[in-house]
């Protein structure tokens, strides 16, 4: 099946809810049995049917059905939200006394994880450059256990190669984990390229709609074990409304994606333009940075990128976003609606750092129409150019004279 034809099809068991077309809502703890044989029978599948709420209902199983089928993965593990798919992945593999590396453009929250919960149970995380490439390789010691990848990397959008790092992790017997929360599986299957576990934060594109949280962690045959034996001992039930909405938003994730695409293509086109900016991080674009490797290995890209703003003032960035109407400002991303964020990517990164030469602003592109949206992105150049203004000689030559 093509993957259209799989977010139409996957998971659907009509026949198991009277012909309905999307399983219901199933609000359970308790599961009774009718036998004692029957009751053992369960406990001993409890990772594959119905058992105990906490393990799984027929709403999870049918998104996490879905969603592997998407990814091509062996199976797919829902949980309570991205954070938690992250921390089932990591706690699936390491002990204390491991070595685990990461990417230095990891997402902010993952970053913590390893420098709190990991680093607190013994095992020491590396963070690396997010285009090593094959030089991966130097840095893997007796001890290291693991590799994780995050591509296009949160904030900066660096591309990695996936395959190449994949490879050489993989020859000296580490696991390989990747965060694919941008792509989603419609663009980027990263079992396909040499991933043992992809992490989706489903909270984004997946629900689609800025109501639900959820995580899910897709993985291999040999992976798959670890991982629900994680996530189980962890306690987390996903919520079963939010199993439903997200199975919901999977449906319609192809043509919102590709919407989202069109749109931030657009959008950021025309930002690039503008002598405000300095430039656009967004691998979608020709001649953006990573525009090679996202063309070689992904099949299309979503409406989220970072935009480097030219040297300017106190305030005129907080101007620019302050008075914006159809960009609402707040964290999260991968919902119907736009947002904008002045994000800080040099206070997170200690690896790999590169200096910008102004404010950063994160853009997600919504389903609005793009002549809104860019007409609203003009007015609010022009207020942050009123600020410049004010600011004197100094802050105008500032915006318009930078070298780029
Ligand atoms: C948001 C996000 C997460 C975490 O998802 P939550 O559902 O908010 O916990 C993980 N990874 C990336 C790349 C994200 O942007």
């Amino acid at each position: 099946m093509k993957k259209d034809t799989i977010l139409a099809r996957a998971g659907r068991h009509e026949a198991e809810f009277h012909g309905a077309i999307n399983p219901p809502v199933y609000h359970v703890s308790t599961i009774a049995f009718p036998t004692v044989a029957a009751f053992e029978e369960a406990a001993r599948n409890r990772f594959s049917g119905v058992y105990y709420g906490r393990y799984g209902q027929p709403t999870s199983l049918a998104l996490e059905e879905a969603v592997a089928a998407l990814d091509g993965g062996y199976r797919a593990v829902a949980v309570p939200s991205g954070l938690a798919a992250i921390v089932t992945g990591l706690l699936a593999f390491v002990r204390p006394g491991d070595h685990v590396l990461v990417t230095d453009a990891v997402y902010g929250p993952t970053r913590e994880t390893c420098n709190t919960l990991l680093r607190d149970m013994g095992v020491e995380t590396t963070y690396f450059d997010p285009l090593i490439g094959a030089d991966i390789g130097e840095l893997i010691r007796p001890n290291t256990r693991l590799v994780y990848l995050e591509s296009p990397g949160s904030l900066t959008f660096e591309v990695q190669d996936v395959p190449t790092i994949a490879a050489a992790a993989r020859g000296r017997g580490l696991r390989v984990l990747m965060d694919n929360t941008w792509a989603t599986p419609y663009y980027f299957r990263p079992l396909e390229h040499g991933v043992d576990v992809a992490i989706l934060a489903a909270t984004k594109y997946i629900g689609g709609h800025s109501d639900l949280m959820l995580g899910l962690v897709v993985a291999t045959e040999e992976a798959y074990g670890p991982v629900k034996a994680a996530s189980a001992r962890l306690g987390y039930a996903p919520a079963p409304d939010d199993c439903y909405l997200a199975l919901r938003g999977l449906r319609t994730l192809g043509v919102r994606l590709a919407r989202h695409q069109a749109n931030a293509l657009e959008v950021a086109s025309w930002l690039r333009r503008r002598p405000e900016v300095a430039e656009v991080l967004y691998p979608a674009l020709p001649g953006a940075p990573g525009h090679e490797l996202w063309a070689r290995d992904f099949s299309g890209a979503s409406g989220l990128f970072s935009v480097v703003f030219r040297p300017c003032p106190e305030g005129a960035v907080e101007a620019f976003l302050d008075g914006l109407t159809h960009f609402s400002i707040g964290v999260s991303w991968g919902g119907y609606e736009s947002l904008a964020l002045r994000v800080h990517p040099e206070r997170l990164r200690t690896a790999s750092f590169r200096p910008f030469p102004g404010p950063v602003v994160r853009f997600h592109i919504g389903l609005e129409d793009p002549d809104d949206l860019i007409a609203d992105l003009e007015q609010g150049l022009a207020r942050l150019g009123r600020v410049a203004a004010r600011a004197g000689p100094s802050g105008r030559s500032a915006v318009e004279e930078a070298p780029s």
